[in-house]
């Protein structure tokens, strides 16, 4: 039974011609999908429709072919080509009677153009941001009247593909209508340059061009950025972007605010909290009679019902929630609170847009499986036969397995060396701006204990003569994995003469219950970061934020090099700063003595010491695999022991990400009982069209 207090967010919205049947909105993101995965998207999108979503959007969808940013995979709009992989995407929604909105986009100097080899356009000559060797030209009017044409046919376009809300996109700093809105990209001297009014005059002339085309049946949604966090460069909520909707207002249909570029917009955990964009996006309803639909990580229903209640947004924007929870309106209709899987703000799902491959996610690894793997986020099937399973390790990748299991119906037992549950998430969650998650362990701990055939033990280090005694057919392992001491990482291959001379830690030992930075010797301390990913970053901030003076060093030619894939390196960089860390790039521990650490120039190989008094070493990290060996080696005591299948999951596997080692756990029980020929790809292939 639903909360009335959440009875708000069911009540429908006009949004021009349409209507949204509740006030949940899956605004545009990316999938990894696009043109190249057509099916793939079709059917997340239509799981998003089935969970409650009223409103379910593209990624981008290029409108022409000078504006592609291959290698990235968004969607395309160019003609009439694209258009049955677009209707299966609106039918997959509309099944499930909900609106489906396309995302139009010229990325004008944001498009290099690798794959059409057409000349960039913009509205001044500028390099494009991408970091290629290419420049956008500066439009002519012969250009911009071709813009407008390419616009209109491509919503022309949308809407013969069924779709019900088609944008006008000016935002991300990656849309040619953004950048004539600009003052920084737009230094032209005619009528679509200088005043405010010429800046914004082509998309003021898109909007009615659009209007027009597809008005009668479609509603024309603005995605405007109305902060890019620049200051005086850019757009700002309390400058040009509160003039920009007092002179467009009641034009679109919807507006769909949000802060530019991307990394603004979708700002990690570490970085934001819920809510983060209202300060900068509460002012847009005071202006217009239009529906006003915003994000920020929303995942509570008090806090979606505060800002519908203080006239703050109209519709609930998510993109990452609704990766997270596809099923998160669903779930809060049928008052199932406790049952909303929460985003926790990793941006895992980011990545994979930027490694041009199909979205994932740390907190629901049915994402971006819906179609390959016929996975459903909600539903597992039974299995026929109720066999025992041990799970051993109740860190995220036993947790997950574990409840799977007993989703299907499994009679589960999970045991757990510790005293705690969540494995590495319980630990690291105590690290800075990571307390959400927190949430992979909690949730998965609020569905276990719903489950009346899982039976949980802490304080359980068990052996491989115990798992033996105990006569259950099916053992898991999720044993986690451990910290290197040794050096061995990214760009050393063998151990590091000299570790032991002084003080060292690995981050196992400064996320351990008790850990002092003030009990440390005196002297400096230097993290060295040869693995590139968060944690290298975490451990200066934490011993600098302790009072140590740290220096940080990496082998990378920038700090947490990986973390830009997530969006969130410039701010890490910028953390480190204002901790007062000294950075040193490019440079590869060599050795050590009691008083320093010795480098090299990861180029050059020029030899540097360095002061050092404590080292933190974050390289790689090695499985915990001594009980796989042990039972492995006592194979022939199986059968007497009944003991038929042994797996070994996760970190313990092979060490990676949390969204890895819940994939791997929630895989474990998808494959329960099944035989997999590991010569066949587990999943269904996109065929090409060959002709
Ligand atoms: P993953 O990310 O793969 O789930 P974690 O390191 O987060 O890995 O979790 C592994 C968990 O397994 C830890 O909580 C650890 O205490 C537990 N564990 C390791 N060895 C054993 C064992 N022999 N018996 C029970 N639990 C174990
Ligand atoms: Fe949220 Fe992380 Fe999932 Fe993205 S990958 S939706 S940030 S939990």
């Amino acid at each position: 039974m639903r909360d009335p207090r959440y009875d708000v967010l069911f009540e429908p919205v006009p949004i021009g011609p349409v209507t949204a049947r509740n006030r949940f909105y899956q605004v545009p993101h990316c999938a990894g999908m696009g043109y190249r995965f057509p099916m793939s998207n079709a059917a997340l999108r239509g799981m998003k429709a089935e969970g409650g979503w009223a409103v379910v959007c593209t990624e981008e969808a290029e409108i022409h072919h000078s504006a592609e940013i291959t290698p990235y995979v968004e969607n395309r709009i160019w003609d009439a080509q694209d258009l049955p992989h677009l209707k299966a995407l609106t039918e997959a929604v509309h099944a499930r009677g909900s609106l489906a909105g396309i995302e139009l986009v010229h990325n004008g100097h944001h498009s290099p153009n690798h794959y059409s080899r057409e000349v960039p356009l913009g509205p001044s000559h500028r390099i494009v941001d991408s970091g290629d060797p290419v420049q956008a030209r500066a439009m002519d009017k012969t250009d911009i009247a071709n813009l407008r044409r390419w616009h209109r046919n491509a919503a022309l376009r949308a809407k013969e593909a069924g779709f019900d809300i088609v944008y006008v996109y000016a935002g991300h700093d990656m849309a040619l209508l953004q950048h004539f809105l600009s003052r920084r990209h737009n230094d032209r001297c005619d009528e679509y340059g200088g005043s405010l009014e010429n800046r914004a005059r082509l998309i003021k002339e898109i909007l009615i061009d659009t209007k027009e085309a597809v008005g009668d049946r479609c509603a024309v949604a603005f995605r405007f950025a109305v902060d890019e966090l620049l200051g005086e460069e850019g757009i700002s909520a309390e400058g040009e972007a509160h003039d920009v909707v007092a002179l467009l207002a009641e034009l679109p249909d919807l507006w769909d605010v949000s802060l530019s570029g991307w990394a603004n917009d979708s700002q990690t955990a570490r970085f934001s909290e819920e809510g983060f964009q209202e300060p900068y996006t509460r002012f847009v309803k005071s202006l217009t009679s239009k529906p006003v639909v915003g994000v920020g990580r929303y995942t509570s229903p008090d806090a979606m019902v505060r800002v519908v209640k203080q006239g703050h947004l109209d519709l609930i924007g998510a993109a990452r929630p609704s990766i997270a929870d596809p099923f998160l309106p669903k779930k809060i209709e049928e008052g199932r609170i406790d049952d909303i899987r929460e985003c926790i703000g990793c941006n895992i799902c980011v990545t994979g847009d930027n490694f041009a491959a199909p979205i994932r996610c740390t907190q629901n690894p049915t994402m971006g499986e819906e179609w390959r793997r016929g996975w459903h986020p909600e539903v597992i099937p039974a299995v026929e036969q109720r066999e025992r399973v041990l799970i051993v390790g109740g860190g995220p990748a036993g947790l997950e397995a574990a409840r799977a299991c007993g989703q299907r119906g499994l009679e589960v037992v999970l045991a757990e060396a510790g005293e705690d549950w969540g494995g590495r998430v319980a630990r690291e969650c105590r690290l800075p701006g990571l307390a959400s998650w927190a949430r992979v362990r909690d949730w998965r701990l609020g569905q276990l204990h719903k489950l009346p055939n899982v039976e949980m033990y802490l304080a359980s280090a068990l052996t491989a003569g115990e798992i033996l005694s105990y006569g259950i057919a099916h053992v898991a392992l999720a044993t986690g994995a451990t910290w290197r001491r040794d050096g061995i990482g990214r760009s050393r291959h063998a151990p590091v003469p000299g570790l032991g001379a002084g003080a060292l830690l690995t981050p196992d030992d400064v996320v351990a219950d008790g850990f002092d930075a003030a009990a440390l010797p005196d002297g400096p301390v230097v993290v060295y970061d040869d693995e590139g990913y968060l944690m290298g970053g975490l451990m200066a901030e934490v011993l600098a934020k302790a009072g140590r003076a740290v220096t940080y060093v990496t082998p990378a030619p920038l700090v947490s090099a990986w973390t830009q894939y997530a969006l969130d390196q410039p701010r890490i960089h910028r953390r480190l700063a204002e901790c007062c860390v000294t950075i040193r790039l490019n440079s590869v521990l060599t050795g050590r003595t009691a008083t320093r650490v010795d480098l090299a120039c990861a180029f050059t190989e020029a030899p540097e010491t360095l002061a050092c008094a404590t080292l933190v070493l974050v390289t790689a990290r090695l499985p915990n695999e001594s009980l796989t060996l042990d039972l492995r080696r006592r194979e022939a005591d199986w059968p007497d022991a009944g003991l038929e299948t042994l797996q070994t999951l996760g970190d313990a596997r092979a060490p990676g990400t949390i969204a890895a080692a819940v994939f791997a756990g929630h895989r474990y029980a998808r494959e329960f009982g099944e035989m997999v020929d590991p010569d066949v790809a587990p999943f269904k292939r996109e065929a090409i069209a060959v002709g």
